[in-house]
């Protein structure tokens, strides 16, 4: 697992950046985009990105708010 993985503890991310002040912020998007859902294409284009802002706990207590952006993706298939 990448270092980047074991801050946040979810794979498949990539970490764009990192704020530590009392807590800590991450701000990361999924690290590859996945084959379409329906018939498994994997030309998809991104269509729209929203954003989550999730808070996520750590074993240790340590509240970590993380700044998920989250392709739309559309099927070319
Ligand atoms: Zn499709």
């Amino acid at each position: 697992m990448s270092h980047a993985g074991t801050i946040i503890g979810i794979p498949g991310l990539e970490i764009e950046r990192v704020k530590r002040s009392r807590g800590i912020e991450v701000w990361a998007r999924p690290y590859r985009r996945p084959p379409c859902k329906h018939c498994q294409s994997p030309d998809l284009r991104i269509k729209a990105t929203h954003k989550r802002t999730v808070k996520h706990t750590r074993q240790g207590n340590q509240v970590m708010i993380l700044h998920l952006r989250v392709p739309k993706y559309h099927c070319q298939g």
